[in-house]
């Protein structure tokens, strides 16, 4: 049942700094947030409604936003990017929210609190969630292309695979799996985030994109022809996003257009084996772009032949 988070946090217990991401339907401030008891300060990400939206309903926007902070809320994974809290309502310094109005056009620029003003980004709810101080993964991964060796990229893929086991044990499906949705904590540890799309599995399966903006490039055949979003259409993406790891950050299927892309899946064609990439890393790829989901490779599945894998580089024997 869908539900409100638990964890609030007061909005001025958090400090929003600097502008760190611009989403479809939200913004990413870095922040920081200080423990009113311990007094602890801990940087975090603030995720705000965009007040330019596509729809320009600010309450659907919070809607969506609050969503996305109860699924999150409900995991508790090392590879998962991780919720701290929300905030709602009116700052707490302002006793009446009739100038509500006036902050839905406020500037994007986060203001230091102050008790007697309303923050000029209250009128939107705040998901505030752990920073990844490194950002996005497929701008690392160019960025830092010299230090990504075969042992990092497994790595790499193993955590987004245990990531979206993990979700699927409890019922999810996170439905848009790929590079662009992971985060770099540290320079061996990736976590997987942007929950917006994710459902529990009993929900309506049958998805329409309210933007009409579909990863197509990521997406499984059954999810191409008939919306159909499952964990095994999860795992198919989840062979994209790691194609995208061995391919240090390029994007599947360059230069080539979304109806073009269809047609080759039809015909049976996969993406190319990326060069470097070791004959049994391919084979377990293709395992997990097999037409017929019912016999596609399942996400423990790879995540323990990924372990596997790396267990064999680390002591020496080929792949
Ligand atoms: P879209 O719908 O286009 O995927 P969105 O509105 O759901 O985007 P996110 O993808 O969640 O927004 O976030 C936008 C960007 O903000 C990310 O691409 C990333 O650069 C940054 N970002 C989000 N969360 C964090 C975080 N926890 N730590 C660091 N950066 C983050």
């Amino acid at each position: 049942p869908m539900g409100v988070p638990n964890t609030f946090l007061e909005r001025n217990s958090v400090q929003l700094e600097e502008l760190i991401g611009d989403g479809l339907f939200g913004i990413v401030y870095r922040g920081s947030y200080t423990d009113r008891r311990t007094h602890r300060r801990m940087p975090v990400a603030v995720k705000v409604c965009k007040d330019d939206g596509e729809t320009g309903d600010l309450e659907l926007a919070n809607k969506f936003l609050l969503e996305e902070a109860y699924t999150m809320q409900q995991f508790r994974h090392p590879h998962v990017i991780r919720l701290m809290g929300i905030c709602t309502g009116p700052h707490p310094g302002k006793a009446d929210d009739s100038s509500s109005d006036d902050s839905r056009h406020s500037p994007k620029h986060p203001n230091n609190n102050n008790n007697n003003v309303m923050h000029p980004l209250a009128a939107s709810v705040w998901i505030v969630m752990e920073l990844a101080p490194l950002g996005e993964l497929r701008t690392y991964l160019q960025r830092e292309r010299a230090i990504i060796n075969l042992e990092v990229q497994l790595l790499f893929a193993k955590q987004i695979a245990s990531a979206t086991a993990y979700l699927h044990s409890n019922g999810f499906v996170h439905r848009d799996i790929a590079a662009r949705n992971c985060l770099v904590t540290s320079p061996r540890c990736l976590k997987l985030s942007d929950f917006g799309m994710s459902k529990m599995l009993a929900e309506e399966e049958v998805y329409t994109s309210s933007s009409g903006k579909l990863p197509i490039k990521w997406m499984a055949p059954e999810s191409l022809n008939y919306r159909r979003f499952t964990a095994q259409s999860d795992v198919y993406s989840l062979g994209v996003c790691i194609w995208e790891i061995l391919m240090h950050g390029i994007k599947p299927w360059q230069g080539i257009r979304n109806h073009e892309v269809i047609k080759k899946i039809e015909a049976g064609e996969t993406l190319a084996r990326p060069p470097d990439c070791p004959l049994a890393l391919y084979d377990m790829l293709r395992a997990m772009w097999v037409i017929d989901e019912n016999f596609r490779m399942t996400a423990a599945e790879a995540m323990h032949f990924l372990e596997h894998l790396l267990d064999e580089l680390l002591s020496g024997k080929p792949a």
